[in-house]
């Protein structure tokens, strides 16, 4: 099925290439999935026709601002500001804002294609999108992070409103960072419009468990991938990288469904923890001091910090990447299925390279891909705009409960989509394919837009 519909998709993707040029990471992301649809495209011809793949690889629209601030010096400071609306077919534009200096056009493209279908897989009304910066929130003061999330609101609120885009965080911007631009766009609009950002904080529209939800939320895929070959977390040994939002939480419910994690990272290098980490240092060194990975050992003196290095090559059970992209390469995945490891679940957008996942799947390694395993996080997103639009505030208990039933259909959806196009427990290919069926469909319902 698949050759019989290479050279076109080939000659999509040559063009997709062409039209933007020196966007690896967003050619990389859009070959994932044209390698992954044809079989679909084979089954419903009349997307070909529409050129619903053509019109999915073009984002709606894309913004590229300035913004200028000013540090605690005086000093002045120009950055640039992005924000990505590609598609709106399910809902508004949905999708995080990453402050990081490797922030391009290219970074937020790719972000922006994988929240399409990674938010069609979630079952709920939201479109996909993504923005960024390519400011480096690292060592600032508070009240520079704060100059500069006012002077990028000044350019976004243009953008954004509850029906038409909702940013929430991702790398470099936390409750912080939202709560210093929620302030700025009621300023400049005169609404206090709850639902026009996520990951607010509790005090004023934000929903309990979301902080925690990416995290819980790929650990509840890994362990339905677990369940289906009748095993589980207990007793298992897990490598997560980094040590950012999604690493924490994914350590706290690995823990508490038995799972032990050995291996924790930043970009500096990674810390060995044999005994298990304890999640209440991690929680305070990094939510609260703000410190690096390598202060675990003062408090853990047995732990051993490795400067640099491949955190993948520290033997597991499970590795949970969940840093950043392309963290995870051909190389790594063969030293972990060396070492044994049966499973892995993205945290992280688009971890593994192209390289490492053909490796995982030749290997029968259960591998839960970001758009199917990190959607927890903006499913809970999306249940933040119904709380705020009901003007509510459900219990931790309950929020939880949705999400983790949320990530059981998404593995439910996924699987069954693997199962349906041949490839059984090919859960890229069923991400992928589940994920775009549901959009195009809607595409076309649309008419031609
Ligand atoms: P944070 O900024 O909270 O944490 C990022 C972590 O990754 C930090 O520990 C950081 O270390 C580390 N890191 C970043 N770049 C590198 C690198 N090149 N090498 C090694 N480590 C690195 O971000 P999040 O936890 O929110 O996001 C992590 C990933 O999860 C991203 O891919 C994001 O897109 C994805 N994601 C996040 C969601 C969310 O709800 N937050 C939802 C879905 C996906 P350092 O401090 O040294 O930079």
């Amino acid at each position: 099925m698949v050759t019989q519909l290479s050279g076109s998709m080939e000659t999509i993707y040559n063009d997709v290439v062409k039209r933007n040029p020196g966007e690896a990471e967003f050619h990389q992301a859009v070959k994932e999935v044209l390698e992954s649809v044809a079989p679909a495209l084979v089954k419903y011809p009349e997307f070909v026709e529409a050129r619903i793949i053509e019109r999915i690889c073009e984002p709606e629209r894309q913004t590229i601002f300035r913004v200028p601030w000013q540090d605690d010096k005086g000093q002045m400071h120009v950055n640039r500001g992005i924000r990505v609306q590609f598609n709106s077919a399910l809902g508004p534009y949905k999708g995080g804002i990453r402050f990081h200096p490797s922030v391009y056009l290219g970074i937020i493209k790719f972000l922006g294609f994988e929240q399409i279908f990674k938010n069609s897989l979630t079952g709920l009304p939201i479109g996909g999108g993504k923005g960024g910066s390519d400011f480096d929130p690292k060592g600032k003061s508070d009240s520079e992070v704060m100059r500069f999330c006012q002077s990028f609101m000044i350019e976004l609120h243009r953008l954004i409103g509850e029906h038409t885009d909702v940013p929430a965080g991702d790398i470099g911007v936390g409750a912080r960072e939202i709560g210093y631009m929620f302030g700025q766009y009621k300023r400049l609009t005169n609404r206090f419009e709850a639902g026009v950002l996520t990951g607010k904080g509790l005090l004023y529209g934000g929903s309990l468990a979301r902080t925690q939800a990416t995290g819980y939320g790929c650990t509840y895929f890994v362990e339905e991938m677990l369940k289906a070959k009748n095993n589980s977390f207990d007793g298992k040994k897990v490598v997560v990288s980094g040590s950012g939002n999604v690493a924490i939480y994914t350590l706290e419910k690995v823990v508490q469904l038995g799972g032990k994690v050995i291996a924790m990272s930043d970009s500096g290098g990674y810390v060995v923890d044999e005994k298990g980490f304890d999640f209440g240092t991690i929680k305070r060194l990094k939510e609260v001091e703000r410190r690096r990975i390598k202060d675990y050992c003062d408090y853990h003196k047995h732990a051993r910090y490795i400067e640099g290095g491949s955190i993948w090559d520290v033997p597991c059970d499970i590795a949970m990447p969940s840093a950043t992209q392309n963290e995870l390469t051909g190389k790594d995945a063969k030293e972990l299925v060396k070492n044994g490891c049966i499973a892995v679940g993205e945290g992280a957008n688009m971890p593994s390279t192209p390289e490492a996942i053909q490796v995982f799947l030749d290997a029968g390694v259960l591998f839960g891909p970001a758009k199917a395993a990190n959607a927890g996080g903006v499913a809970t997103s999306a249940l933040e705009m119904q709380q705020n639009a009901g003007r509510e505030a459900w219990e931790f208990a309950e929020v939880d409960a949705k999400l983790h039933q949320i990530m059981r259909n998404i593995y439910k959806t996924t699987s069954e989509a693997a199962d349906e196009f041949g490839v059984p427990g090919n859960f890229v290919v069923g991400a992928n394919i589940a994920g775009f069926i549901k959009v195009a469909r809607v595409m076309m319902i649309h008419g031609l837009i």
